[in-house]
């Protein structure tokens, strides 16, 4: 891994930095797969041998470990047709995970990406996970080719699948090719734009090659061609000025100007193209990295990010070039067991060099930068200067986290960061002995810095540490990692529901901490206001303090007190949410006033304020989809009901009922078991986090009881 001195700037208009998304199962793995095998080969990066199997390759790869556990890899493409043909472009691949478990890692992965790739399965259409990833990508606007994989697979159907997306996702989807023949006879597909049909060697494709020949389009596919040429090409017009009016005027358009205004429209979120294949087959992965190519965004489309400088509190713009000051953003934090700590950095502007300094605006520390790595899909390069629009990971930074943006000491800026959803499970872990009581520390330490949604707390009254997490397979992998990767012997508890308070109305609160027993005594005293906040607003702090009745030294300690006890709640010791804190008045002593006073002062505040708020348990509400044969629809729907659920909609599928449900989590443990008992094995279920809702009172207050009874046992 010697480091290149070369100037390697790779020209940014041919940079893609892209993401894969998909519901499990659709063929992500697949596809990424496929890609990485076919740009590798292209490059001639490995020592990929040309008569290996793709299926041979890919247990090599899985052996080597990179490719999968990756947060971004570089490859090479050098598409065959279109404005960029037979020039060489970088693609990105940036890991979204396929478990809703993971929802933070699709978070962290949407906002540093230009451009995504939908997979769908061809015979299922859109499903509940395609769906919330494609919300979370609206979020981030982020432009997308949708890629109809599977299409070889028994009940494939293209056009049931377009209407899903164009349905279900709302989204403006138009075929840019479609298929030839489908199932096994899936043999080609015919682009809309060229009007140019391609059918596969089957002999190549069986070996993971990519020959296919051109052939004239087959007469019973004609007038399809017509339709769907006809609905892309009037979209495209729609978006462009001088083609509407060509198109108007029943001008024929000319095709490299409708490929340029579809690049437009794509990258505006007006035209969502959709291609198909079957990964598994070697089917259509080209066109698709053609597509990459040609119609996903460079990080040239986009000018600027908006951040703030941390010196002036202002709005800042930053040019995203070269020859502005380095920016970037820390998007995944990895321990790799070669180097060390990985530092996922997306470049937004300048240039990162190796072996120089920057700050880590976010969290105001300096960071020194050492080696700087390009991660490409079976080997590491060591490179001395990163730029603008590449992502590189960044070995053995100290302070940096997820979300933190780092940049040129001398022209700093905080980028927006990454938001995350809230944790909903929770468990209990106590280390063994007292060795491992300092192991468990450094652990969860290492840990939650790889992973925001990995939260940590310490229960005031039990002493106990309480780890939270996005469901229980993602609490069991951190506890198995605990064990494996850093050997803490440690008790677990069984995971629970993670609960939350808040409260229903204004209240107020004082807080008096006053010692004066002989020597320096000790004198805090305020008073608070409290004000519930609307759900997902988190802690907000002010202060009304007019005429010095505390000194403004004193007020931070306040704020510090105030948010420690919010940690662990008034009604049954969840931490409090959603709420808004206002000191307003309080005295001092010339002598005895102290940081700690003030803080103890401020803890008893929120306290006693919170508990005349009429404080309340929040739970968390999973968005449930179930899927069972119609015969069972109400069973189905009875079990639910009495789970406290809230049906939202029923739609028939096939042989099939579809039931999109709210139900609390509490409710749904070992739902999957029971349900396929209850359809003989044939129902399956899905289900993600969604929101946080009050918890009937007759159930708070069994809860309240059950956690002050375990208190009192400990
Ligand atoms: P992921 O969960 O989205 O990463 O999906 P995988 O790539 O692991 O694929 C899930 C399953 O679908 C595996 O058994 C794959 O072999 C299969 N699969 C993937 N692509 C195709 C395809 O094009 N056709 C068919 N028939 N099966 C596929």
């Amino acid at each position: 891994m010697a480091a290149k001195d070369q100037n390697r700037l790779y020209p940014l208009d041919r940079i893609r930095n892209i993401g894969i998304i998909a519901h499990i199962d659709a063929g992500k793995t697949t596809t990424t797969e496929r890609i990485l095998f076919y740009t590798g080969k292209t490059h001639k990066l490995g020592d990929i041998d040309e008569g290996t199997t793709v299926t041979d390759w890919m247990a090599q790869e899985r052996e080597r470990g990179i490719t999968i556990v990756s947060a971004a890899v570089t490859t090479f493409w050098v598409p065959k047709t279109g404005p960029y043909a037979d020039t060489e472009a970088r693609i990105n691949i940036i890991d979204t995970p396929g478990h809703v478990d993971f929802t933070a890692e699709v978070e962290r992965s949407l906002r540093v990406l230009d451009g995504g790739v939908t997979v769908l399965d061809a015979e299922e259409g859109v499903q509940s996970q395609s769906e919330t990833v494609w919300r979370q990508a609206d979020k981030y606007k982020v432009p997308r080719i949708c890629f109809v994989n599977k299409m070889d697979k028994m009940g494939a159907d293209y056009f049931e699948t377009l209407k899903s997306v164009r349905e279900r996702l709302g989204a403006p989807a138009y075929p840019y090719n479609i298929p030839i023949g489908k199932e096994n006879d899936f043999s080609g597909v015919i682009d809309l734009l060229t009007q140019k049909a391609y059918v596969w060697d089957e002999e190549s494709a069986k070996k993971g090659g990519l020959e296919f020949k051109e052939i004239e389009i087959p007469e019973e596919y004609k007038a399809d061609v017509e339709k769907y040429r006809g609905e892309l090409v009037e979209k495209i017009a729609e978006n462009d000025d001088e083609l509407l009016e060509k198109y108007l005027g029943g001008e024929e358009l000319d095709k490299n100007k409708l490929k340029k205004a579809l690049r437009k429209a794509v990258i505006a979120y007006k035209i969502v193209p959709v291609l198909a294949g079957s990964s598994l087959r070697n089917k259509g992965v080209q066109m698709l990295l053609d597509s990459v190519v040609e119609y996903l965004p460079s990080p040239l489309d986009i000018t600027e990010i908006d951040g703030i400088n941390p010196k002036t509190n202002e709005k800042e713009a930053r040019k995203l070039d070269i020859e502005s000051p380095f920016c970037g953003l820390a998007f995944k934090v990895q321990i790799d067991p070669h180097v060390g700590k990985l530092t996922y950095v997306r470049i937004y502007s300048g240039t990162l060099k190796s072996g120089t300094s920057v700050a880590n605006t976010t969290k105001h520390a300096h960071e020194r930068i050492g080696r700087v790595l390009l991660m490409h899909a079976n080997s590491r390069e060591e490179i001395a200067e990163a730029y603008a629009g590449e992502i590189v990971a960044i070995v053995g930074l100290k302070n940096t986290g997820t979300g933190d943006t780092l940049s040129e000491e001398t022209a700093p800026i905080i980028l927006e960061s990454i938001s995350f959803p809230d944790p909903v499970i929770s468990l209990a872990i106590e280390p063994t002995t007292k060795a491992d009581q300092e192991k468990l520390g450094y652990a969860l330490g290492r840990l939650s810095e790889e992973d925001p949604t990995f939260r940590i707390r310490a229960d005031h009254e039990t002493g106990q540490t309480i780890i939270s997490g996005m469901g229980e397979l993602h609490l069991e992998i951190l506890v198995d990692r605990m064990k494996r990767e850093f050997s803490v012997d440690a008790k677990v508890g069984s995971p629970q529901v993670a609960y939350k308070e808040t409260i229903k109305q204004i209240a107020q609160g004082e807080g008096k901490y006053i010692r004066q027993s002989g020597g320096r005594g000790q004198y805090g005293h305020c008073f608070l206001r409290v004000e519930p906040l609307p759900r997902g607003e988190g802690f907000v702090f002010a202060s009304e303090i007019k005429g010095g009745s505390i000194p403004q030294e004193y007020i931070p300690s306040v704020e510090k007190g105030v948010k420690e006890r919010l940690e662990s709640g008034v009604f049954a010791g969840y931490p409090i949410v959603d709420l808004k804190a206002v000191v307003y008045d309080g005295t001092y002593h010339d002598v005895d006033s102290s940081d700690i006073a003030f803080k103890i002062a401020g803890s008893m505040a929120l306290e006693a304020a919170a508990k005349k708020g009429q404080p309340v348990l929040l739970e968390p509400i999973m968005k449930v989809e179930v899927t069972a044969p119609e015969e069972f629809m109400g069973d189905v729907i009875g079990d639910l009901s009495a789970k406290r659920a809230q049906i939202e909609s029923t739609e028939h599928r096939a042989n099939a009922i579809i039931v999109n449900a709210s139900v609390p989590l509490a409710e749904m443990s070992g739902y999957v078991t029971t349900l396929r008992s209850m359809t003989q094995g044939r129902g399956t279920a899905y289900m993600e986090p969604s929101h946080y809702e009050d918890v009937p009172t007759n159930i708070a207050e069994k809860i309240a009881a059950k956690v002050k009874g375990e208190k009192t046992e400990n």
